[in-house]
């Protein structure tokens, strides 16, 4: 049973102006770096909880329906979404489906055992060239899109392009910080509606187990909500038909709109729900001096120097959060003669 249409979702595509996205820095040496995409074997990063404080609607609850043998998630992000946007401006199109990968990201991240990051990235030749929405263990959030000049990304993602590519990638903490144990799966795209669709799928082949996924996003948040069978004879007979019955009857207007607890009781009360754990969740960036170090080292002594002819300086924005990061060439030979161990930062898929 799908759900028909996408109309509460086009119903809040009426706000964020379409004025592109962001790009590094453009008043500097700097602008063609896009260096969000080189660290992903650094190890997990170093949220500071107390730097972001989360908001009471910012969370994820797991759930359980003991009756149906039915364990559910449901996420919300409210103002870590509005931080995400205020970094970047998007066209709708864009800013829903990096809504609805985040919102996906953050809910697999409590679904399967995460003690780094996981995230969620889109790669396609089309107008949209890549995506990347991520979640870590200790509940911060980003993300970020790449577009064409002026274009916005399509709805469905079977209309990303033939050769688009969907990809779960989990980094867990591995000995050596530098080397963190890294998985990725790919999700199949063709001839998916949407990305819950796409989702759903993947859990049913990958897990061997029902489930039922709705995500949602508009310019003042991003939500989503997951069901699944769970293992074994849990539950009664009826169960999984009856909690998919109720799942079907919420659309994605309700599920933004919602505040989390009084979501999952409207929902679900008659079949008494457990509530599992919930977790606070903030806007949050790994980027770090150390990081863009590493980038710069990883670019080239000559290139960087390049770079900064103009100015005397390099100056590097990060795309994920907006924090500018500036290295004046009188630091170059501190930054060049440094060993170069540390420095290797292997452009993997975003
Ligand atoms: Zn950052």
């Amino acid at each position: 049973m799908r759900r028909a249409g996408r109309s509460a979702a086009a119903a809040t595509r009426t706000t964020a102006p379409a004025t592109g996205h962001a790009r590094a820095c453009k008043s500097s040496g700097a602008a063609a770096y896009r260096w969000h995409g080189h660290f992903r074997q650094a190890g997990p990063g170093r949220p500071d909880p107390a730097a972001h404080p989360p908001s009471a609607r910012d969370s994820r609850s797991r759930f359980l329906l003991p009756h149906a043998g039915v364990r559910g998630i449901h996420v919300r992000l409210d103002e870590s979404w509005r931080e995400l946007l205020s970094h970047a401006a998007y066209p709708p199109g864009a800013r829903d489906l990096l809504g609805e990968a985040l919102a996906a990201a953050t809910l697999f991240t409590g679904h399967t055992k995460v003690d780094g990051r996981l995230s969620v990235q889109l790669r396609a030749s089309g107008p949209l060239r890549s995506l990347f929405a991520e979640c870590t263990a200790a509940g911060t959030v980003r993300g970020i899109v790449q577009l064409e000049d002026g274009a916005d990304a399509p709805r469905a993602p079977s209309q990303l392009g033939e050769d688009a590519l969907l990809a779960v990638t989990i980094e867990n903490p591995g000995l050596d910080p530098r080397e963190p144990q890294r998985y990725q799966s790919l999700v199949a795209l063709a001839a998916t509606a949407s990305l819950a669709e796409a989702f759903e799928d993947y859990f049913r082949q990958s897990e061997q187990l029902p489930t039922r996924l709705l995500l949602a996003s508009g310019a003042g948040g991003a939500a989503g909500l997951m069901l699944q069978k769970l293992p074994g004879d849990e539950g009664d007979a009826d169960g999984w038909h009856r909690a998919g019955a109720l799942f079907d009857t919420l659309g994605e207007q309700e599920l933004l709109d919602t505040a989390p607890r009084t979501l999952v009781h409207r929902l679900f009360h008659e079949e008494e729900p457990v509530l599992l754990e919930e977790k606070p969740l903030a806007f949050g960036c790994s980027c770090s001096a150390e990081r863009v170090e590493a980038m710069l080292r990883g670019l080239g002594e000559e290139e960087v120097r390049a770079a900064a002819e103009a100015t005397g300086a390099v100056d590097v924005r990060c795309e994920f959060c907006g924090r500018k990061y500036h290295f004046p060439s009188s630091e170059f030979g501190v930054l060049f003669g440094l060993p170069a161990a540390n420095s290797s930062a292997p452009d993997r898929m975003q």
